[in-house]
């Protein structure tokens, strides 16, 4: 049985984590974390769910419950899920990492413990998602080279603080590192005013933030006459959590590593 908490636990993931942590076997809610100082420590966090009292109680700090957790799962903000991946090296605990919108050094701050503790770190944890990444991967390699044009188009609800999505950012990655591009180089994430024509090779981004879109992606490879769009939708954070609870109990016996949804379903 894995023992799993969940930081941000009344947040919209962290409500959802609770739900899907239930209906896995071989998990179990071994805590819940709150924000340092939030009235909502001391509440039940199956209360705070909406499914009633599991008898587990919020707490504001991960040092309250070190003993009763095996695995953490993250869907919080890029500083805390930091601090939180230290606390986990430290104790000798696992991390699955949902946080997305970290910069460069965040980034690489991360990657800096990939030697310490065992953790999951991906932008989208739904399998349909991961599975859409292999087949941008196929369709990149066919067209990429033979004047289609790429763009992502992603759209997700009117709260997301960070643009485009990790998600959208992951899809353009993987297209353009298999047709040796980057996003560092070849990335456009803006067009206004005069901005002239399209280039052969950019990777072009375009964000919708509207009412309550759980999360759409579509890359589009255009050319004259015709164009293939794959397209993702979620219509349930569900999908993202049941992901989450799956990676939780596959990094649960892993060793020291920085893994992703592509090592947790096998799809390397
Ligand atoms: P949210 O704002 O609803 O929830 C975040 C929660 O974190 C809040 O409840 C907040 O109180 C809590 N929090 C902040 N600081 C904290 C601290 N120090 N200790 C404990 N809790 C703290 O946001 P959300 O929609 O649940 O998304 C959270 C993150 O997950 C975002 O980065 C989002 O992009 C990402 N996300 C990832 C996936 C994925 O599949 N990887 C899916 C959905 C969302």
């Amino acid at each position: 049985m894995t023992r799993i908490a969940i930081v941000g636990v009344a947040g919209r993931m962290g409500r959802t984590l609770v739900n899907a942590v239930e209906q896995q076997a071989g998990a179990s809610l071994a805590g819940g974390i709150v924000e340092p100082g939030s009235s909502l420590a001391g509440a039940d966090i199956g209360e705070l769910a909406g499914v009633g009292k599991r008898g587990v109680v919020a707490v504001d700090s991960l040092a309250a419950i070190v003993d009763d957790f095996d695995v953490l799962i993250d869907f919080t903000a890029p500083q805390v899920t930091l601090a939180n991946l230290a606390f986990c090296a430290e104790h000798g605990k696992r991390i699955v990492i949902g946080t997305t919108g970290m910069s460069d050094d965040e980034l690489a701050e991360l990657d800096s413990y990939r030697d310490k503790v065992a953790m999951v770190f991906a932008p989208n944890m739904s399998v349909g998602v991961n599975l859409t990444l292999k087949l941008l991967e196929t369709a990149a390699k066919a067209l990429g080279d033979e004047g289609y044009d790429i763009e992502v188009i992603e759209a997700h609800h009117r709260h997301k603080v960070d643009a485009p999505s990790g998600t959208a950012i992951k899809m353009g990655e993987v297209v353009a590192e298999s047709i040796g591009r980057t996003l560092k180089e070849h990335g456009v994430y803006e067009r206004v005013g005069q901005c002239g024509p399209r280039t052969d090779k950019e990777i072009g981004f375009a964000t919708v933030r509207a009412g309550d879109i759980v999360g759409e992606h579509t890359v589009m490879f255009a050319t004259e006459g015709e164009r293939i769009e794959i397209t993702h939708k979620a219509s349930s954070r569900m999908t993202f959590a049941k992901g989450a609870v799956r990676a939780a109990r596959w990094v649960a016996d892993k060793a020291h590593g920085r893994y992703d949804m592509q090592d947790v379903l096998g799809l390397e």
